[in-house]
């Protein structure tokens, strides 16, 4: 059999549904650029019989970048002195909430480096005050917490929790963030799910050390955890992190485990993310062509937004309704359109010619 028809006949048996042995993520990571877009249009077919045409926004407020952490990849790690670190306050986070809200968007994401100033009580109250006065599907993206922590949050309101495995090796991980173990994170994640919150996981691609085996090993986990959301962007190299200079411009590579992510996990909501937009022009339109549904763009206030400096050059700016109108005219050129429901995970595969 030629190379292209064990691969049409690999896409073909994943498109309707036949697990991909580890072997075979291997394959597709690795397999010529000749046959990339033939694994994207699959995802894409699997995409909208799954989750359908629409795009779901989540809009994000970065309210604290200040990080107890040093993860060797990003800016915000506390031993980089450069940022000017800050914290909203609750009146600016409510304030910046309103405004996603007066966009018709009906998720907000909650996202700071992991800083302890924030007692549970704290983030309980702001989720309070958030879903009282707004009524959004509230997200949080704060890292590692304690169990006790976790159900507090969801008994304040909070609905969804985004937590990156970041890597699926043990050694690399520990590595990448030093003081960390990766089975810490999972039990993290597997207690956040088991609360019932809709769970996100997902990986850096690029990184380095990194290698096809991982990749395939990242995609497994996210499968095994019955994650709701996968977060899969490439790794950017910040200037003041022990990191720096690494180079990782192709999105190639990134777009194939999104495409990869979407025919082994079906229905999960699969942001194309803002590294994406970041490293290519495109980048974000590929994505969503390649399997992904999902677009979160930034919200946090012009004054903050560029001292949440994860990595450089992020894409998006401007005011809620000026990237909301961006973002409608690029899925125009796609033949998408803005949803403008939750967009939870649908609870089963929608049924379709190819169930
Ligand atoms: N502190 C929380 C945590 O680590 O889960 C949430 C905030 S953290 C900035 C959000 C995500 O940023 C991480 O999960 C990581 O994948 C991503 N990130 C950090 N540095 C990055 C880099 N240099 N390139 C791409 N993504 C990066
Ligand atoms: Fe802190 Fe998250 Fe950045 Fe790690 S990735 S340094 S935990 S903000």
């Amino acid at each position: 059999m030629s190379i292209s028809d064990h691969i049409e006949k690999l896409l073909l048996a994943a498109e309707i549904g036949k697990p991909l042995s580890r072997d075979e993520i291997i394959e597709l990571l690795k397999m010529p650029g000749e046959y990339s877009l033939d694994l994207f249009a699959t995802a894409d077919r699997v995409r909208i019989n799954d989750v359908g045409n629409d795009i779901f926004l989540r809009g994000i407020i970065e309210f604290s970048n200040f990080c107890e952490r040093n993860c060797l990849y990003c800016g915000l790690r506390k031993a980089n002195e450069k940022p000017d670190r800050y914290r909203m306050t609750y009146e600016e986070i409510l304030a910046t909430a309103r405004q996603i809200k007066a966009t018709g968007i009906t998720t907000v994401v909650l996202q700071s480096g992991e800083d302890s100033h924030y007692s549970v009580e704290h983030i309980c109250r702001l989720v309070e005050i958030i879903k009282q006065d707004t009524g959004l599907v509230v997200t949080l993206s704060i890292g590692e917490r304690s169990p006790e922590d976790y159900r507090a949050f969801g008994q304040a309101g909070a609905n969804r929790y985004l937590l990156k495995h970041e890597t699926a090796s043990p050694e690399l991980y520990q590595y990448l963030r030093p003081g960390c173990r990766l089975d810490n994170r999972i039990s993290c994640l597997k207690t956040i799910k088991g609360l019932g919150f809709e769970t996100g996981t997902g990986n850096m691609v690029g990184l380095p050390g990194q290698t096809y085996e991982i990749l395939a090993d990242d995609l497994l986990l996210m499968k095994i955890l019955d994650a709701d959301m996968l977060g899969i962007s490439p790794f950017i190299a910040h200037p003041d992190t022990p990191l720096a200079g690494i180079e990782n411009d192709d999105i190639e590579l990134t777009l194939r485990v999104i495409a990869i992510a979407r025919l082994l996990t079906r229905n999960t909501n699969i942001p194309a993310t803002t590294a994406l937009a970041t490293l290519h022009p495109q980048g974000r339109l590929q994505a969503l062509q390649a399997g992904a549904n999902v677009v979160m763009p930034d919200f946090t206030p012009q004054q903050y937004r560029n001292h949440y400096d994860i990595y450089p050059g992020r894409a998006d700016a401007g005011s809620p309704l000026e990237i909301i109108a961006e973002l409608e005219k690029d899925f125009q050129m796609i033949g998408r359109a803005i949803g403008y429901s939750v967009g939870n995970r649908p609870t089963k595969p929608n049924p379709g010619i190819l169930h």
